[in-house]
């Protein structure tokens, strides 16, 4: 059989056992509606509440701050026009992101622009960090929202975000943090560093696609997101997603269980690969490596176009992503490069290998044999690479 090295976990991860054992009741036998009276409801109601006591446990809040949604961007989309939403009524009218989020929060901040809302997207330097300083610069009397990223999807790069939540705070200001990226792999507690919302997605930590949370601190009061029946304490209708909200509150416990010498194992995967790239010549890592998730890396290769090299890695059985919007089918450079200062070209040539504790020694092994031989063919067939090798004699 040929070999596949799964290397985008930031894209999504694969299911684990556990998660899937601890599902299957509910999707056969126990398919009962968690609002009926009657036993076979019960007990889905249960698994429910189970559920949200442990997604309780691992974020440090109550379990009646916790609500079940359909995915990270649907949490990031209620957080975001849900405060600008109640906080219009007190003549608020400004929101501060960065300039590196992910889309489900720079598109919702787009259409709240459209409605007149004012927006601050805070630069994120070249180690793309954002700075507590800059936020609270940014604050105004009439900012409603800080919302920014606990872990940055391309570059992993990780947010002061304690830091960030006490100027908050102080500034009385709501504080969002998308999570999507960072649940299961940093410490997070949402009282000790003042967050007031938190989005999360079930599908990056081994749980399903198709279910996510939204952490809402008590009396925050956000308007409803879908309207309809009574589910998740008349705030979020529509019946249930049982088993997978099942699956997600055992994949955060998993997630939460062991992080540490997980995290160290990944770490040393991730450094490995780290400095064997960069022994490649004219390369560079994007974001921080010290303030960096423990499984991500984020590489550009100059003279490389990253379409290219996405698919010659695809042929030799590697997954892996690269810095273009390859979402949206447009050839742009992604955003969150360009945030960092880089060049469009250098930009377009980057990789981004998102490994986890599934990952071994062996996978980075064969990564580090077939990178260097790929980049050296696209070099050789590339005119941009020509310059530069040109540029580099006069
Ligand atoms: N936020 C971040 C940082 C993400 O990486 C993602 C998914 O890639 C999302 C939000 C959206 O999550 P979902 O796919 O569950 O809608």
């Amino acid at each position: 059989m040929e070999r596949q090295i799964y290397a985008d976990n930031a894209a999504t991860t694969q299911m684990s056992q556990r998660v899937l054992e601890a599902m299957l009741p509910h999707l056969m036998g126990e398919y009962g509606n968690p609002s009926s009276i009657y036993g076979l409801g019960r007990s889905a109601r249960m698994a429910v509440e189970t559920a949200r006591e442990q997604a309780a446990a691992v974020l440090g809040c109550l379990p009646g701050e916790i609500y079940f949604t359909s995915c990270g961007s649907e949490s990031d989309n209620w957080a975001i026009k849900g405060v600008a939403e109640k906080m219009a009524e007190k003549g608020k009218k400004h929101i501060i992101t960065s300039a590196f989020e992910h889309h489900a929060v720079l598109h919702t901040c787009k259409h709240l622009e459209k409605l007149g809302w004012q927006v601050t997207y805070l630069p994120v330097g070249s180690e793309g960090i954002v700075n507590p300083a800059d936020v609270e610069s940014a604050i105004r009397e009439d900012t409603a929202l800080v919302t920014i990223m606990y872990a940055n999807n391309e570059i992993g790069t990780v947010q002061p975000i304690p830091e960030i939540g006490a100027v908050c705070k102080a500034h009385g200001v709501y504080f969002h943090t998308d999570a999507v990226q960072a649940v299961g792999h940093v410490a997070i507690n949402v009282k000790e560093q003042n967050i007031d919302l938190l989005s999360l997605s079930g599908h990056k930590i081994h749980a399903p696609k198709g279910v996510g949370i939204l952490y809402m601190k008590n009396g925050i009061g956000l308007p409803n997101f879908i309207d309809g029946g009574g589910q998740e304490r008349n705030k979020r209708a529509g019946t249930e997603n049982v088993a997978s909200i099942v699956g997600l509150g055992k994949a955060l416990e998993e997630a939460n269980f062991q992080m540490g010498p997980r995290n160290s194992r990944v770490l040393a995967m991730r450094d490995k690969l780290i400095d064997g790239l960069l022994a490649i010549p004219r390369t560079r890592l994007n974001g921080s490596r010290e303030h960096r998730l423990p499984g991500n890396v984020n590489i550009s290769f100059e003279g490389v176009e990253g379409e290219s090299l996405l698919l010659m890695l695809d042929l030799k059985g590697i997954c892996a992503s690269s810095g273009s919007a390859c979402t949206s089918g447009s050839l742009d450079p992604s955003h969150v490069l360009l945030a960092l200062g880089l060049p469009h070209e250098i930009a377009h040539g980057s990789l981004r290998l998102s490994i986890n504790e599934w990952n071994t020694p062996e996978d980075i092994d064969y990564i580090l044999q077939v990178v260097p031989e790929i980049i050296t063919k696209l070099r050789a067939m590339s005119p941009l690479w020509e310059r530069i090798c040109k540029e580099e004699a006069n």
